[in-house]
């Protein structure tokens, strides 16, 4: 029997990502990315190899998108696709786990959107163009937040009046949780451990940033919370600030929490903190040369995200590793240098020669001798996204989504 394949889709409000994997192969066979979705520039870009191209999305619909990936699944699948996985922001407390999608799944997500109003939408517009397309084969969705409901309630709730959590979902969430997961069974892979197994401190470095604590494949805990603005310093996000501080804006400069919401999203972090750039590269070289708010920008970062992996060690037993992960953690080795040092606690210590990033970047240990593990796992949400999926169907583990109260 022909390996199975699975198409991988991340919708978002401007831009579809897709991706072709057959199953158990690290690599897609194609992969591309349709984007300014919505405005007549529209284009779709795509590679199969060393094959590549581009067409023009001159309507800019989502639909013209989806079908103009139609062919090229014909001509580099050669064989009926299996599945469709589609990546989806936010789960609320429905989701638990991947899901098949059908009425019931998709009006839980539609009801998820007041905790998601920018992501799900656009989640939801990806579905329900493939769904028309790919009509005769099951679609799954895969959760940001799905892989830390396994938190307790310790680790996810406010100390806010009961209320707002148990009529209004008010509690932490968590996000990225399909790096998490995926980084947390590599690394257990590279030490030799049964995948699903050990005590992890995650890192995922992206232009979103966020920590994990996972045991034995579950998470414990996790800096985002009820909103992907809670947590570390990220690309243009704040991460945590006072929650006063809204108050205090708007009481001493007028902001109404529209704008509040737009700086603290959008022109806070690294970027608010350098007033240069909210792109690492960028603000690694500007260091390199004396520029002072890259060099603030940077000290914060790495000590705010110290900070949360020390805080998240609390939720473990032990620690077998910390895994860096995303574009700033598998490709950063002064990030990874200046976090760590402010991990003795921890008895976390790098080895400088291993911590350079060679050739290719594989997934390997760069610690020093004594030290726990310290890893760097390049991350890859699809391939998670497409084995998931696939591993819901072998299990036909269709559930009714239970009903909130
Ligand atoms: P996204 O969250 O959009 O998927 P990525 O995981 O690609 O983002 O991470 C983007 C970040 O990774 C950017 O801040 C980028 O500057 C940073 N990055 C990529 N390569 C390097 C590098 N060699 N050194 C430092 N930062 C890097």
């Amino acid at each position: 029997m022909s390996k199975r394949l699975v198409l991988v889709i991340n919708c978002g409000s401007s831009s579809i990502k897709f991706a072709l994997r057959v199953e158990g192969e690290p690599s897609p066979i194609l992969s591309g990315l349709a984007e300014r979705l919505t405005t007549p520039e529209g284009v779709l870009r795509w590679r199969a190899g060393n094959e590549r191209d581009e067409m023009k999305i001159a309507d800019g619909l989502h639909s013209t998108a989806v079908a103009g990936i139609l062919p090229l699944i014909d001509r580099f699948a050669k064989r009926p696709l299996t599945a469709v996985g589609h990546r989806v922001v936010h789960g609320g407390e429905h989701f638990t786990g991947a899901y098949v999608l059908d009425a019931n799944a998709v009006r839980a997500i539609e009801e998820s959107i007041p905790l998601a109003p920018l992501h799900n939408p656009a989640n939801l517009i990806g579905i329900r163009e493939a769904m028309a397309v790919f009509s005769k084969i099951p679609h799954v969705a895969i959760f940001d937040t799905a892989f830390h409901q396994t938190m307790p309630p310790h680790a996810y709730r406010y100390a806010v009046p009961e209320v707002l959590y148990s009529k209004y979902g008010v509690r932490r969430y968590g996000f990225h949780g399909t790096s998490h997961h995926f980084v947390a069974n590599e690394a257990s892979r590279l030490l030799g451990m049964d995948v699903g197994q050990g005590a992890w401190l995650t890192a995922h470095l992206g232009n979103g940033c966020s920590t994990c604590a996972v045991l034995n494949g579950k998470s414990l805990d996790t800096s985002m919370g009820m909103t992907p603005l809670e947590g570390v310093v990220m690309g243009t996000r704040s991460g945590d600030v006072d929650p006063n501080l809204p108050a205090y804006l708007s009481r001493t400069l007028g902001w109404d929490l529209a704008k509040t919401d737009y700086v603290l999203n959008h022109e806070s972090g690294l970027l608010g903190l350098s007033g240069l750039s909210n792109d690492m590269r960028t603000l690694v070289a500007a260091r390199s040369e004396g520029h002072a708010g890259a060099t603030l920008a940077i000290d914060v970062y790495c000590y705010r995200l110290a900070r949360s992996l020390a805080g998240l060690a609390v939720a473990l037993p032990r620690l077998d590793g910390l895994v860096f992960t995303g574009g700033i953690g598998e490709n950063s080795p002064l990030i990874r240098e200046m976090t760590v040092g402010h991990l003795q606690i921890l008895g976390l210590a790098i080895a400088p020669e291993r911590n350079l990033t060679p050739p290719g970047n594989p997934a390997r240990e760069i610690q020093a001798a004594g030290s726990p593990a310290i890893l760097v796992i390049p991350t890859d949400e699809e391939r998670q996204i497409a084995e998931e999926s696939l591993a819901l169907l072998d299990f036909d583990r269709i559930q009714p989504v239970p009903e909130r109260d």
